[in-house]
């Protein structure tokens, strides 16, 4: 068939063979999501945090895998109760994604009302299965706009304040998914035809397009939360790497590493680099009193309290077992004793019996040099310690200057 002018065909997607059954393409979503259920295996989690992604995921594309991939075992047309599974899981499944999707976007998610929800859904299906396949096609029609709104209400975070690229698009897809929906539903109150058993009733210019979304959204939402997840767990590893597991303060390696950098971005400025070491006072003892858990509590908050005095500029580092190390841009010694001055009254005034109840309180000895000008970080470090151990000798909890010998 042609247009007026004779030149352009009158349904081009037809005659480019383009025109994709609904049905097919469900059923590659369907296929498309078994495979996502059988490849998202939760032992990438271990304890990183995306066991739960990972595992409300699975079960929302093992819904619609078994619902959508089980309609190909059927001679066309499809029977009832094909199309009613096949309705079921479509619904039902993007209604967990929402749970996968706050789970996604770091909400503090709650079970409890998923087995409520599918119970309802059923109950739903059960009451316009006598209507058949137009009962069936308001069930999905209106199913699916509302799962699809409760996916953006519960992923709203990946919607409105994306992190990344990867994140962005997943906001994207959420918002694809609502719009498409939602348009169905609406089409659906203009549609005077007989009911098809495909259940989607747009106009036929836009089966094309859904059946290509519904084609590719399972396998295009698994590869984004499989993205998403690996380049969290990277930025996890990366931090495991870098800083001590106790108290998030840089470790030796990462300090030397940070050192190279603060001096060479100093280089070109006026300001020097202050090197302080921090040493808690008998904290052997608050071992002893308070057991190691104790001990392990005010370490935390000595290195929290300390992170709290400095510069984003400024590197925190746990050295020893009670002992951090600073590294601090400063005008000269005077700033750089103000500095050492600030971080030990911060122990020395805190509130530490709301940390370790009965710990009266937790002081620091403290040594600071300043870094010359083609000295290693090592041998200002030496200066430092012997600081410390006058600190230590005259009487603890005070500041100790070492200065350079030439
Ligand atoms: P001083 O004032 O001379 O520094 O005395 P101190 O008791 O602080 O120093 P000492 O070196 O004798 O003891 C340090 C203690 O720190 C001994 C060790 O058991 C404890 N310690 C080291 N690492 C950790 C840790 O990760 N957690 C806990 N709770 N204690 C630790
Ligand atoms: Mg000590
Ligand atoms: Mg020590």
């Amino acid at each position: 068939m042609t247009t007026a002018t004779g030149r352009f065909p009158d349904n081009l997607a037809t005659v480019c063979m383009l025109q994709l059954d609904i049905l097919t393409a469900l059923a590659i979503c369907g296929a498309g999501a078994l495979t996502g259920a059988a490849l998202l295996r939760p032992s990438l989690a271990h304890d990183m945090g995306s066991g739960e992604v990972l595992r409300i995921s699975r079960g929302a594309y093992a819904l619609i895998g078994v619902g959508a991939t089980q309609i190909v075992l059927h001679p066309s047309p499809l029977p009832l109760w094909s199309l009613a599974t096949l309705s079921y899981s479509t619904v039902s499944g993007l209604a967990v994604m929402a749970w996968a999707m706050a789970a996604l976007s770091g909400g503090v998610v709650s079970r409890r009302l998923l087995a409520p929800m599918l119970a309802l859904l059923l109950l739903a299906l059960l009451a316009v299965l006598p209507l058949g396949v137009r009962g069936l096609t308001w069930f999905v029609a209106w199913g699916l706009s509302a799962a699809s709104l409760l996916v953006v209400v519960m992923g709203r975070r990946l919607v409105l304040r994306p992190r990344g690229l990867d994140e962005a698009f997943a906001g994207i897809v959420i918002l694809i998914t609502a719009v498409s929906s939602l348009l169905r539903t609406i089409y659906l109150f203009t549609w005077d035809g007989p009911y098809e058993p495909h259940l989607l009733h747009v106009p036929p210019y836009m089966h094309t397009p859904y059946a290509i979304m519904y084609g590719v959204l399972s396998l295009v939402v698994n590869m984004l939360v499989f993205n998403i997840l690996g380049s969290r767990l990277q930025v996890k590893l990366r931090r495991r790497a870098t800083t001590d597991a106790l108290t998030g303060a840089l470790s030796r390696p990462a300090f030397a590493e940070g050192a190279a950098q603060l001096m060479e971005r100093l280089q070109s400025g006026k300001d020097r680099l202050a090197v302080i070491i921090i040493d808690i006072d008998h904290f052997k003892q608050v071992n002893d009193r308070f057991g190691h858990a104790g001990g392990d509590a005010v370490l935390r908050m000595v290195a929290a309290l300390l992170q709290a005095q400095l510069r984003p500029e400024a590197l925190l580092a746990r050295f020893g077992g009670e002992e951090f190390v600073v590294l601090a841009p400063v005008a000269d010694v005077p700033v750089a004793r103000g500095v050492a001055e600030r971080l030990r009254c911060a122990l020395a005034e805190a509130q530490w019996d709301a940390i370790v109840p009965g710990l009266e309180g937790v002081t620091a000895s403290v040594g600071v040099t300043l870094l010359e000008p083609g000295e290693s970080v090592e041998r200002a470090l030496a200066r430092a310690d012997d600081a410390l151990y006058r600190a230590k000798h005259g009487g603890r909890n005070q500041v100790q200057i070492g200065l350079f010998a030439a």
